[in-house]
């Protein structure tokens, strides 16, 4: 069997980078919990992590999460990375995901899978209630909101600030820029 997070340790230099140790979170009761970093890298995209079996299932969304349900928002699958993962809020410093994160949306979750799609229920600051994640080939998913109360045409990434330390994504961004002109 494949190590767990090998993928993650390989791809980058754990030295250089702050991000965490690739260790996997021990079993434990109680419930399951989700992230949604967005992420000024080469391009902006939104990670999208579930916790399962002690490590995040990640995807990137490039447009980001929606909470209209018309909406069909491409879901790459990436590499798993670790529990503690999703605390991480910071500069990239270089090399792979090189940028500025901001811890977008956190809370808990619940699942029910089902024959090439999971099925969401999320409790979070931003996104809240039912969601589908569908399976459409190789590391390709859709992530679409269902019907419920919680769906809405508003544009729910205009909301811009970290659920943590209620920072926007340009501060870190700016931060980045400056570490860089030293160098
Ligand atoms: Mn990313």
């Amino acid at each position: 069997m494949k190590k767990p997070l090998k993928a993650y340790s390989e791809k980058r230099n754990l030295r250089i980078s702050k991000e965490p140790p690739a260790k996997v979170r021990k079993k434990t009761k109680g419930e399951l919990i989700f992230v949604v970093q967005k992420h000024a890298a080469s391009r902006l995209h939104y990670d999208f992590r579930l916790e399962m079996e002690g490590v995040l299932k990640s995807w990137a969304v490039p447009k980001g999460p929606s909470l209209n349900p018309a909406d069909k928002r491409l879901a790459i699958q990436v590499e798993d990375h670790p529990y503690d993962y999703k605390d991480f809020e910071g500069i990239i410093p270089e090399g792979y995901g090189a940028g500025a994160v901001i811890i977008w949306d956190q809370g808990t979750y619940e699942f029910e899978p089902s024959k090439n799609a999971l099925h969401l229920v999320l409790h979070g600051k931003k996104l809240k209630g039912a969601f589908s994640l569908i399976h459409t080939g190789e590391n390709q998913w859709l992530l679409i909101k269902k019907e419920d109360k919680y769906a809405t045409t508003e544009e729910v990434t205009e909301k811009d600030r970290s659920v943590v330390s209620k920072r926007k994504l340009e501060t870190l961004v700016e931060e980045f820029k400056r570490q860089q002109r030293k160098k």
